[in-house]
């Protein structure tokens, strides 16, 4: 049976090395693949996750040393949170502060507690406290596996009206509406690593503007290819939408629009995953180059940053 939910979600950041010390000594997260921005090799993508960097877990970053900061307005991501037990809310409390992160006081969303904090960059992140105890702990990192983040809970989106992108995410990604808080609509596409989805509608505001810490696009999950082509079908006839081409990202392969809100949607397909190129237990070590690039290989390794 295919899955839907939120197959990665992809951001701008500064340093990379600052961005990898956050992700995985503060966070836990496990580097999956090394690589390059496809679309301009000079740029690293790094990708974190859980052991396997399996759909749902998937939080990755374009970052560029000296990138001016973004701002966080209508048509854009305005938080990124992941799942943790609820029972741990309290020991990353503890663990924020010991590590100098800035965070707000835990508070209750749609009856869940969130601790909301920024990353380096002032990227919004939040934890949830999941009431299952949840699978995708990745036991290898910086925090103990029964506190470890167990992928991501959902996003949220800043919108000036919800209902055409609602519309989208019930009619073509496998969502389905579950409750509204003030002027937020929580969607759930049955999944529980990265099965939620919230509109918040604020009418008129400023628009984001691109930039560190903000977020670049969020792919949603298709099981194959005759899936995601199903679903481009759907875009275009049914919601009159502009869909790009297959794309292959090595790890995936997936298709881009616009959604009518402003949010630069992508689908993703679930395989191949990251042990394409590499063995599970080496992922993140080595700088992984597509076929298309493996011949430039020293041209690029010269222009990236070193990180260790
Ligand atoms: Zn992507």
């Amino acid at each position: 049976m295919s899955e839907h939910g939120i197959h990665h979600v992809t951001a701008y950041a500064g340093s990379a090395q600052r961005n990898l010390d956050f992700y995985t000594q503060v966070l836990g997260l496990r580097l999956v693949k090394k690589t390059v921005n496809f679309d301009d090799p000079g740029t690293y993508h790094l990708y974190y996750g859980d052991e396997t960097g399996r759909p749902g877990t998937i939080l990755t970053f374009f970052p560029f040393d000296h990138a001016a900061p973004g701002r966080v307005g209508i048509g854009e991501t305005q938080e990124t949170a992941f799942r943790v037990p609820r029972a741990s809310i309290g020991w990353w409390t503890h663990r924020l502060v010991e590590k100098g992160v800035a965070h707000e006081a835990p508070t209750h969303v749609f009856g869940e507690p969130v601790l909301r904090f920024r990353d380096p960059d002032g990227m919004m992140l939040a934890l949830v406290g999941a009431e299952d105890e949840g699978e995708g702990a990745y036991a290898g990192g910086d925090v103990p596996a029964e506190h470890a983040i167990r992928g991501f809970h959902g996003v949220t989106l800043l919108l000036g009206a919800a209902e055409k992108t609602a519309a989208i995410l019930t009619g073509v990604l496998g969502f389905h509406e579950t409750a509204r808080e003030g002027s937020s609509i929580r969607f759930a596409s049955g999944v529980s690593q990265g099965g939620f989805v919230t509109l918040r509608a604020v009418g008129g505001f400023l628009s984001g503007r691109p930039g560190a810490g903000s977020v670049h696009h969020i792919a949603f999950r298709a099981a194959d290819d005759a899936a995601q082509e199903a679903m481009a079908k759907a875009l275009t006839e049914t919601h009159g939408l502009a869909v790009t081409e297959q794309r292959d990202r090595q790890y995936f392969r997936s298709i881009y629009f616009r959604e009518p809100g402003g949010v630069l949607f992508e689908i993703a397909t679930d395989g191949p995953g990251f042990a394409v190129d590499e063995p599970v237990e080496a992922l993140g070590r080595a700088l992984k180059l597509p076929p298309f690039l493996e011949a430039h290989r020293a041209q690029i390794e010269d222009v990236l940053p070193k990180v260790a």
